[in-house]
């Protein structure tokens, strides 16, 4: 038996694991994909220590770090948790099954859908969900970008950097996201603001040619593009918490309490699933969650509470 499964490969489940490794706890990390959400950020800024480094990078040295430390890595889809004697019973995508006597759940989130009519026709034929993932495809092309805080607006400015014509598509006229990025994009020649205004419709044939406004932009309600990025905020990945019996706080996150433990004992929580650092979603606040969540760990398996 474990003594602490950490699932999620992302900020949070990285650093959960160097923690719980240090504690000299047995480690073992899952995660279906590399690197969580950490893994689409183009441009990492804000890292302290670090000025500039790709999201990628950054993940990649959180998890050498992690198994320089004896956390063991496994990517694999985690199916369901179960209350056993003494801890949880991890049952993962072939059916093979982990113990462990504590979870630190640091599942992330996933990116939400729009719901207009194309988006799913077209899913892969032009939209994506990851603008500075998927913006090196459009050399020269036109692209919308759709969404107003961080990952829209950056998302926009890296693919100014190669798209010949930006549409940032907002419904609001001010932006959510980090001033930081919002001037970036308003010094950009090739970025169009098209504000207060919703996507009603992604039209195409065999990939995107357009997309359709609820009100005109320059005399017309249709926009020509080849790419339309949908960057309109992520919902958090609670499935396997709500399976175990986890409570939800009132917007649909995990909910954990100033030590970051979930409502059922032993399940600790940590990331962009979780209430946590006021929902507010970057590396530092996955980071410093996932600090505390190992911290409660190590307390949990010596017997304290
Ligand atoms: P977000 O902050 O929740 O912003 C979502 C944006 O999409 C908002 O501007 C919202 O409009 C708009 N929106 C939501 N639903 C919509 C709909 N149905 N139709 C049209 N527009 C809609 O999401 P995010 O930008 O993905 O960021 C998520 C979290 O990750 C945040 O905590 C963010 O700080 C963090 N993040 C940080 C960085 C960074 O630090 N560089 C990068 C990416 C993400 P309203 O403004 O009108 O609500």
């Amino acid at each position: 038996m474990k003594d602490v499964v950490i699932i999620g490969t992302g900020a949070a489940g990285y650093t959960a694991a160097v923690y719980c490794a240090r504690y000299k706890l047995s480690t073992l990390v899952i995660g279906a994909e590399e690197g969580g959400m950490g893994q689409t950020a183009a441009e990492v800024g804000n890292w302290p220590g670090i000025q500039d480094i790709r999201g990628p990078d950054l993940m990649e040295n959180f998890k050498k770090h992690a198994q320089s430390l004896g956390a063991e890595v496994k990517i694999a889809r985690v199916m369901n948790i179960e209350k056993m004697t003494g801890g949880f019973r991890v049952t993962l995508e072939d059916k093979s099954t982990v113990e462990s006597k504590t979870i630190i759940l640091a599942t992330g989130s996933a990116k939400r859908h729009l719901g207009v009519k194309g988006e799913e026709e077209f899913s892969g034929k032009g939209v994506t969900y990851c603008a500075t993932c998927d913006a090196f495809f459009y050399r020269g092309k036109d692209v919308a970008v759709l969404g107003g805080g961080d990952s829209a607006v950056e998302g926009a400015a890296i693919a100014a950097k190669v798209a010949k014509t930006v549409y940032l598509v907002h419904r609001r006229n001010e932006f959510r996201a980090e001033p930081y990025w919002v001037d970036q994009v308003k010094a950009l020649p090739n970025i169009r603001m098209v504000l207060e205004r919703n996507v009603t419709e992604i039209v195409g044939d065999q990939k995107v040619r357009s997309i359709k406004l609820d009100t005109p932009f320059e005399g017309s309600d249709t926009i020509a593009v080849d790419g339309v990025f949908i960057e309109i905020g992520s919902i958090p990945s609670i499935e396997l918490a709500t399976k175990v019996g986890c409570e939800l706080d009132s917007l649909g996150f995990l909910k954990v309490d100033a030590a970051m433990a979930t409502t059922v004992p032993g399940i600790f929580g940590a990331g962009d699933v979780t209430s946590g650092s006021n929902h507010f979603a970057q590396f530092t606040t996955a980071a410093g969650e996932a600090t505390v969540a190992a911290n409660s760990v190590f307390n949990y398996v010596q017997g304290g509470h």
